[in-house]
């Protein structure tokens, strides 16, 4: 280019010194003011039409193709799959729905509930799903809320977490995963005679509400009452997906009983299917929750639920080897960056199998079980001569005799 040519817009002809910024690409230019139209031309494009050509960088994927992504991460509970990939597909389609016309339907949140033992994956399913969409996760535990004026803390922090994984994004952050976890642990302990009434649990269920129907709530950005002089920062909660889990320990019963009376009743097909009492769960109702004493309103806020199916010893046996990042697959890779190739025979697998089921340590309990197994190699080996691990079921049983976890046994 000659050296007193000036630049020019590629778009709009204008000249450098008419614009306020020109930016260069390969071959072109374009000023400031054809970035803003282009801009505009692009927005409006994305209200009108397709939902799909969302303008963030939210993947959305059908629920055949988010189920099959849980799968790489995780084993069986196809049930609770199906029913959150719906749930989360619907929940983002929303999002997509064009700024609200007249005529369009609105499509209503679909917060979800996971009923399942610990250890049986609802952390993971939450987890999983927040990074498939790329959207920023957060997990609270439901038994540190108390209601505003109490000690302890109050449900605004909630998102004072998501606040925090989105790093103070708050666009961002609207669009985020909040996972409740033990949301059993503030039902209502009234309803049960035997208990002596608490009703704190059922003012924090209130305080919940509005976060789980979608409001504009004022937000410590740091949390607590430690910080009294910061800013609230305003979320509104509107778009982000709750996802509430808890092991309702006892709702069986509460299930059984029901089906008990419907049998007794009028439903043949419960007569006709026989119910599979080992996994009563798997027959949960809204009205289940209600007995157990989440209020009303809660319920109607977490209209989607589902269950975890308790995990059998096959299940856990896969969990050890099977899933994209599985525990096995973590050791490999721990010993392999010491050179260390490192094996372990299948009887020592199903034997860590057996260990778990027989201290009901579920599947958080193989993690404890392999560390056991493992700790003394992962200490010694690395630095030494010793290039190889193979991990056989004597081996393994001597380190769990060696191990604290042995005395579980004692205590279970
Ligand atoms: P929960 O939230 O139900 O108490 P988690 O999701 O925290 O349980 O699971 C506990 C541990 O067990 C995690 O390390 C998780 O990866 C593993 N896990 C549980 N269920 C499965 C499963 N179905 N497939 C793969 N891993 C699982």
């Amino acid at each position: 280019m000659a050296k007193d040519e000036v630049l020019e817009c590629s778009f709009c002809g204008r000249k450098k010194p008419e614009t306020d910024l020109l930016i260069a690409g390969l071959d072109a230019h374009i000023c400031d003011k054809c970035i803003e139209q282009a801009h505009g031309i692009v927005m409006e494009e994305i209200a009108e039409n397709k939902p799909t050509a969302f303008s963030t960088d939210l993947i959305l994927k059908k629920p055949k193709d988010i189920k099959e992504f849980i799968d790489q991460y995780m084993i069986g509970q196809d049930q609770a799959k199906r029913v959150m990939a719906v749930a989360v597909y619907n929940h983002y389609k929303r999002l997509l729905q064009p700024a609200s016309k007249e005529e369009e339907i609105e499509i209503e949140k679909s917060n979800i509930i996971i009923v399942g033992d610990t250890g049986t994956g609802k952390t993971l399913i939450a987890r999983t799903i927040a990074r498939m969409l790329n959207v920023p996760f957060c997990i609270v535990d439901a038994t540190v809320l108390t209601e505003a004026g109490y000690v302890g803390e109050d449900v605004e922090t909630i998102l004072t977490r998501l606040l925090q994984a989105a790093d103070y994004d708050v666009k961002k952050a609207e669009k985020g995963i909040v996972f409740i976890d033990e949301i059993d642990k503030i039902a209502r302990k009234g309803d049960n005679p035997s208990i002596t009434r608490d009703v704190s649990g059922e003012g924090v269920q209130q305080a919940l509400l509005k976060l789980l129907e979608g409001a504009v709530v004022n937000v410590p950005p740091k949390g607590g009452r430690k910080h009294p002089d910061q800013k609230f920062i305003e979320v509104d909660t509107t778009n982000i997906l709750f996802i509430a889990g808890g092991a309702f320990s006892g709702i069986d019963k509460v299930i059984g009983k029901r089906l008990n009376r419907q049998a007794v009743g009028y439903s043949a097909s419960i007569k006709e299917n026989k119910i599979e009492q080992n996994n009563l769960l798997q027959y949960i109702v809204p009205k289940d929750l209600k007995d157990f004493g989440l209020i009303p309103e809660i319920i109607g806020r977490l209209p989607v639920l589902t269950h975890m199916d308790p995990l059998d010893a096959l299940t856990l046996r896969a969990i050890l080897t099977e899933p994209k990042n599985s525990i096995i697959k973590q050791y490999e890779k721990l010993f392999e960056m010491d050179g260390i190739k490192f094996s372990i025979k299948e009887s020592a697998l199903e034997f860590i199998v057996e260990k778990a089921v027989e201290y009901k340590l579920g599947a958080r309990g193989l993690r404890s079980l392999c560390e056991a197994i493992l700790t003394d190699a992962m200490f010694e080996l690395p630095g030494s001569e010793e290039k190889e691990l193979v991990v056989s079921k004597q081996y393994a049983e001597d380190k769990i005799n060696k191990s604290t976890l042995k005395r579980l046994k004692a205590v279970s």
